[in-house]
């Protein structure tokens, strides 16, 4: 061996084989056990030749983990935090420590997947149904999702549940108060456009009651601060049968009354300000509450109590079955990642400081504004508003340049509102000697005197007479039992138990990229000039994040091969509908108004016939034959027929059947040749990246989803980043932003996000993955994601069949085992192996998804051999059992897999009265004897949840009792 250079020692990154699981060495071994010579002879046997790249992707080499972290911190030192008093739906926070690091930097909260497993998934849904339990008292609403993307496309949502709810007015207009939001304004506008609803934005007192509407949206407290009792407007709106959104600031509702006491028939708003930080625009919980009346419509996911087989509580996702994936074109929404890591931060905050807690925190914001907007009086310069929360608005005529230089100068940001006018919101983080400060900078003169000022005002005169509420809000024990830090940590910690994340095993789930979330990876996250900016602060203040998103920009180029990216959708679903209106924009450039028909491959994700719908398209469905590829037959003939008005394909590449379908490029040359685009999911780009790019093989636009390839936490459900890439003829329709335009497209262009880059604060993540990766990591990763799925599917293939295979025999980076033929034989389902993985200490594979009665495997690249092999021994053991039943050597009804998964209390009751051993319940391997995860609860009950559906926390004595 050549001795290396100090150069080459200092360089050297171990970061890649950290990343991936087996060694080159077990790689080229499990190649072998495939029959190939090597890694790259499997590839070369699976990909199709045709979409392969030519070219390797234009990127740095790797860096090792102190380079990365090194320039990140010079990034990081571009952006300038300034103190923000910008508001407009964002607020600076203090999280609390002790969620900071035991929820948001902690991997047992942060690595979890979406709780569709119940089982081992307790510990989420319980922090998650404390948030909507919050929701609820806070809105005073009957019920409440959780959760939303953001406060503006949680607004939209509310117009179109409206508009399929308001049976007695069937008017296609919907008010928008002038004083929402402005990026509310233009989301909602977005939305409406292109289902053609007719938005009429104005002064709600002059156009409700005499517009005919099936709705309205308003502000409460205004976008510019200004509060009222809006129960006269809503009386109005309902005596014309128009139905109200209203949207909230929540941390004002701790003082005024709910709007669901005002007459509200939707409440949205945004958690952020309870204790997640701001991040330049995201991630942060939107949430969504209703009435009753109308739960089964409502969107996102719902957290709801049933019971387990043994008749005791267990939390569940509610109506799963009324999701997309059931609904198609015809689900009320299309949104699947949401944000549940940051509900939860958001709930834990109420918990922490508990109602009187909160309350003092909203009190203080509020005396401040009122002391501050009295000095102003003082000052000569009187707030616009008489009544009011925490925001203020000033008319300052010809001084605002001065103001704003003097603002600048003392590190502070004020709201722009226009030439005359600006704006400030006061929050949690703000003293008594900011608001001095505050006065300086509008006025160079005398000052009042904060002290004086305490004395003197009395905090009910700016809020109106009537508008303050009783403390009615929070009195369930979990709000009330964890103030000490000590009670808190402990109550977070017996929550991460109850689960499985990536911390403890392997996530095989299909289509769903369960890979390693490097450390690295998550540090920049909560560094504060990566936290800590208002998405709406000036540009000048924002380089280090416009570094980053270039160079981001530039990696997702070079792995996907389009021309031009957008950061501004907040997950895949958002990514979808910013793709399909960027493809309609484009037919309506050239006149083809028409094109609205969307060709949807039958094993499609939900998502997909959802978004079209959203995007006001027309859902056809194309075949797939019986090796489970399109149907080009179908194909051709669905394209032909409607050669006039195809807008697009969407079709996942993969395919969801996980195989590498030969007939792409033919698929997208027929596409194209009847004047529609390609729009190509993303979900699977994990065995791509490297090896071919959508961009170059005939895709016109595709969405990332950086959860999943790119390395951001699924937290539970969420947050995520759907990114779009694009080809350059779509590139002039990318969404752009009301207030922080997006550099290089049309100010005027559609607006899918409240922020402009979404969720910015986790995009550091994404970045860091790709430098540490360097282009040769990342086509590496994608290989051995492909070769363990294939290792997977060799070891399994004699004990289950593997449902679909390419040309060559091979699958792609997932496989999909079929159960049906042995339920069929034996009676065990689908449900029964993956509840008694459970048991096993194994996170269950997708089930029936993408075919119903299956399970679909994915690795990844991250899962090690060892990892790999105690799985798939699992399978094999379970595939024993099954046999066992199917020989009648077990009993049918009473076996491990049926009453499966088998709690500690089960095994440990002083009756045992099942046909099998304790030990083949608990112990079913012997490596179990070393670690053992032990599941809360029984398998649980989804009908009777469903049935009999409660979705706020449940009474004091279900929590007490369990001790
Ligand atoms: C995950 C997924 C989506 C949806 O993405 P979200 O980020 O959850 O909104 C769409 N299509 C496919 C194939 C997926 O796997």
């Amino acid at each position: 061996m050549t001795r290396p250079s100090l150069f080459e020692l200092e360089n050297h990154s171990d970061f890649i084989q950290r990343h991936i699981g087996p060694t080159v060495k077990q790689q080229e071994e499990m190649a072998r056990i495939l029959g190939y010579d090597n890694l790259d002879a499997l590839i070369d046997d699976t990909v199709p030749a045709a979409i392969r790249r030519h070219t390797p992707m234009d990127l740095p080499p790797a860096q090792t983990e102190q380079a990365v972290i090194a320039r990140l911190r010079a990034l990081a030192s571009q952006n300038v935090v300034n103190k923000s008093y910008i508001g407009t739906g964002y607020s600076n926070t203090f999280v609390p420590a002790v969620i900071q690091r035991n929820v948001l930097e902690n991997p047992g909260w942060y690595t979890a997947y979406t709780p569709y497993q119940p089982e081992i998934s307790q510990g989420r849904l319980e922090a998650l149904l404390s948030f909507q339990q919050m929701i609820i008292d806070l809105t005073g609403m009957d019920m409440a999702n959780a959760s939303m993307l953001d406060e503006s496309t949680a607004a939209a949502e509310a117009m179109t549940l409206l508009h399929r709810m308001n049976k007695k007015n069937r008017s296609n207009v919907f008010i928008v108060a002038d004083d929402c939001h402005p990026q509310t304004i233009s989301v909602v506008k977005t939305r409406a456009e292109v289902l053609g609803i007719e938005i009429v934005v104005g002064c709600p007192e002059k156009l409700v009651g005499d517009t005919e509407a099936f709705g309205v949206l308003l502000q409460y407290p205004g976008t510019y601060g200004h509060l009222e009792d809006i129960s006269p407007l809503i009386e109005r709106a309902h005596a014309a049968q128009t139905l109200v959104t209203v949207a909230a600031d929540i941390m004002s509702l701790l003082l005024v009354k709910s709007p669901g006491e005002l007459g509200a028939d939707v409440v949205v708003g945004n958690t952020q300000r309870f204790g997640v930080p701001m991040g330049f625009g995201g991630p942060h919980a939107a949430f969504f509450a209703t009435r009753d009346a109308y739960k089964r419509s409502i969107p996102g996911r719902i957290i709801g109590v049933s019971i387990d087989r043994r008749g005791n509580q267990a939390l569940r996702m509610a109506m799963q079955t009324r999701e997309q994936h059931i609904r198609r074109e015809k689900a009320t929404s299309n949104i699947c990642t949401a944000q549940a890591l940051l509900a939860i931060m958001a709930a834990f905050y109420a918990m922490y400081h508990g109602p009187e807690g909160l309350r003092r925190i909203a009190v203080r914001i509020h005396r401040l504004a009122s002391i501050f907007a009295t000095g102003m009086k003082e000052i000569g310069l009187p707030a616009q508003q008489a009544t009011y929360f925490d925001t203020l608005t000033f008319e300052v005529g010809e001084q605002q340049s001065s103001i704003i230089e003097r603002a600048l100068a003392q590190g502070i940001n004020l709201r722009i509102i226009d030439t005359d006018r600006l704006g400030v919101t006061l929050d949690e983080t703000t003293t008594a000697a900011d608001v001095e400060t505050l006065w300086q900078v509008f006025n160079d003169g005398n000052l009042p005197d904060v002290s004086a000022l305490d004395a003197a005002i009395d905090d009910t005169s700016s809020i109106p007479a009537g508008l303050l509420r009783d403390m009615d809000y929070l009195q369930h024990p979990l709000f009330n039992d964890y103030h000490s830090e000590t009670e808190m940590l402990r109550y977070m910690r017996y929550l991460e138990d109850k689960d499985i994340a990536l911390n403890r095993a392997m996530i095989p789930l299909g289509s769903c990229t369960m890979k390693l979330n490097a450390t690295t990876e998550m540090l920049p996250v909560t560094w504060p000039e990566f936290a800590g900016l208002h998405p709406f602060a000036p540009v000048d203040q924002t380089k280090g994040y416009q570094a980053l998103l270039a160079e981001l920009d530039h990696m997702l180029l070079e792995a996907t091969g389009y021309d031009a990216i957008s950061m501004q959708p907040n997950a895949g679903s958002q990514g979808e509908y910013a793709g399909l209106l960027a493809i309609m924009r484009y037919h309506q450039s050239r006149g083809d108004h028409q094109r609205k028909i969307c060709l949807i491959p039958s094993s499609a994700h939900g998502t997909n016939p959802a978004s079209a719908a959203l995007a006001g398209m027309k859902v056809v469905i194309v075949d797939c034959d019986n090796q489970g590829n399109v149907d080009m037959d179908d194909l051709r003939l669905k394209a032909e027929r409607h050669t006039e008005d195809l807008a697009c394909i969407m079709v996942t590449y993969p395919s969801t059947h996980g195989v590498f379908e030969e007939s792409i490029i033919e698929l997208c040359a027929v596409v194209h040749e009847h004047g529609g685009q390609v729009y190509v999911d993303g979900a699977n780009l994990n065995a791509l990246v490297g090896i071919a790019a959508p961009g170059k093989f005939g895709a016109d636009v595709s969405h990332l989803n950086l959860h999943k390839t790119f390395c951001i936490p699924h937290g539970g459900g969420g947050p995520g980043m759907g990114p779009i890439g694009v080809g350059a003829h779509l590139q002039p329709f990318l969404p752009s932003h009301p207030v922080s335009p997006v550099p290089g497209v049309d100010a005027d262009n559609d607006v899918v996000s409240a922020a402009p880059y979404g969720s910015a604060s986790i995009l550091p993540i994404s970045w860091a993955y790709i430098a540490l990766m360097g282009g040769d990591g990342l086509e590496q990763a994608s290989k051995v994601a492909i070769l363990s799925a294939n290792y997977i599917a060799h070891r399994l293939k004699s004990h289950y069949p593997i449902l679909y295979t390419g040309n060559s025999g091979n699958v792609a980076h997932e496989c999909i085992i079929d159960i049906r033929p042995i339920k069929e034989a034996s009676g065990v389902s689908e449900e029964d192996i993956a509840k008694r993985l459970i048991d096993f200490g194994f996170h269950a594979p997708t089930m029936s998804f993408p075919v119903a009665g299956t399970l679909m495997i994915e690795p990844t690249e991250s899962e090690s051999l060892y990892e790999l092999d105690r799985f798939c021994d699992a399978l094999i053991a379970i595939r024993q059992e099954i046999d066992a039943v199917q020989a009648g050597k077990i009993d049918a009804q009473d076996n491990p897999l049926a009453n499966a998964p088998h709690t500690l209390e089960d095994v440990a009751a002083t009756a045992w009265e099942h046909s099998y051993s304790r030990e083949l319940a608990a112990y079913p391997v012997a490596s179990l004897r070393r670690y053992k995860y032990w599941p809360p609860v029984n398998r649980v009950d989804n009908v009777f949840g469903d049935r009999n559906l409660f979705c706020a926390c449940p009474a004091i004595d279900s929590y007490r009792e369990d001790g």
